[in-house]
């Protein structure tokens, strides 16, 4: 049973897809969508030995050794430029998905969508899709065992078509769909950061000489997240 949050990853794929999934830990994702759909390949890569093994176990349990490669290697490097059509790389960090990507950016060339799933600081993705001139064209908020998840789909094509041109610092941390779309899980989130935020105010104004910069930027952001609750 694939969990929710990689089964809506899974569905930003399309038909026949010609993958690769970067850190796929138990290969599950390219062994979901290549059982469900003949003419899907993937790529499946890790850097570490032992979720390697447990990937290619699941491949090999499956039967799908002719559709999906498992790589051993860093990040984009165990693909050829050209080789794949879209690129997957979910249950990360933020700052290292973004790593990931401009250190693979030479493997781009042919990819013509790129889904990520980041477990924090979406931010940092979204600021490198607009440096890159990737646009996104979706994004999609889920909560599963306590944990909000985010997925921010991304094409090639002019990165401000997505954002109001007023408000694109707002949208740029709060993502432009998601603001949009205000689901449940989305209000969670925004109530979970003001509180964070709430607090961080709190303990900086108590200090002698706080960062005034800083404190302002949170206060900016909280204002944007009352935005959203009132
Ligand atoms: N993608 C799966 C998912 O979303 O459920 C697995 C996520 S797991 C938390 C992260 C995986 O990424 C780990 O198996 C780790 O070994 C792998 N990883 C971390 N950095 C990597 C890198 N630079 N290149 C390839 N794999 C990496």
């Amino acid at each position: 049973q694939l969990s929710q949050r990689l089964a809506l990853v899974a569905d930003y794929l399309p038909k026949g897809a010609h993958f690769a999934d970067i850190g796929s830990d138990h290969a599950y994702l390219p062994c979901f969508v290549c059982l469900n759909d003949p003419e899907a390949r993937a790529v499946a890569g890790e850097v570490n030995q032992g979720p390697y093994d447990s990937a290619k176990n699941e491949v090999e349990k499956h039967k799908l050794e002719d559709r999906i490669d498992v790589r051993l290697g860093d990040g984009l490097g165990v693909v050829d430029p050209g080789e794949i059509k879209q690129v997957v790389i979910a249950g990360m960090g933020g700052p290292l998905i973004r790593d990931i990507l401009e250190g693979g950016k030479d493997k781009l060339s042919e990819v013509n969508r790129i889904v990520v799933q980041p477990n924090i600081d979406a931010r940092s993705l979204r600021r490198w899709f607009f440096q890159h001139d990737y646009t996104l064209v979706d994004e999609t908020i889920v909560e599963e065992s306590g944990h909000i998840y985010e997925i921010l789909v991304a094409e090639k094509g002019d990165p401000s078509s997505c954002y109001h041109q007023q408000i694109i610092e707002k949208e740029m941390w709060l993502g432009p769909f998601l603001l949009e779309k205000k689901t449940e899980a989305f209000i969670q989130k925004c109530k979970e950061e003001w509180k964070k935020k709430q607090y961080i105010v709190k303990q900086m104004k108590r200090a002698t000489s706080p960062d005034e910069e800083k404190l302002k930027q949170h206060q900016k952001e909280m204002e944007w997240l009352e935005e959203v609750l009132q």
